[in-house]
């Protein structure tokens, strides 16, 4: 198990995915984002969705912002749709993906 600079759980599973920053050789650098998954269609990706708040001055209050970001999902982690994860900024690992699921801080709701 490597050491990712994160203060966060390392995952209870193993893998062998070599863009895992646990188990691979992925190094993570720059933001990192809390968000709740969105889709789990893709292969081994997930779409993260990140709630905020901008502060409109003219009127003095907040508007709610909501971003979606491509993330890579490791199979030691296997985030499914409805988890709270965070997510950590990487190299790039695809064309749309550059940032990587690194610990479930919620999971959804088993039905
Ligand atoms: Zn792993």
């Amino acid at each position: 198990m490597r050491e990712i600079g994160l203060k966060i759980q390392p995952p209870a599973e193993k893998c062998d995915d070599p863009n895992c920053p646990w188990h691979g050789y992925l190094k993570l650098h720059g933001r990192y984002f809390e968000g709740v998954i969105v889709s789990d269609k893709g292969k081994k990706t997930v779409v993260v969705e990140r709630q905020h708040y901008h502060y409109l001055k003219k009127y003095e209050r907040y508007e709610l912002r909501r971003s979606r970001i491509h993330a890579h999902n490791p199979e030691c982690i296997d985030a499914k749709v409805g988890d709270r994860v965070l997510i950590a900024e990487s190299r790039p690992i695809s064309k749309t993906k550059s940032f990587v699921v690194v610990a479930v801080t919620k999971r959804a709701e088993e039905v």
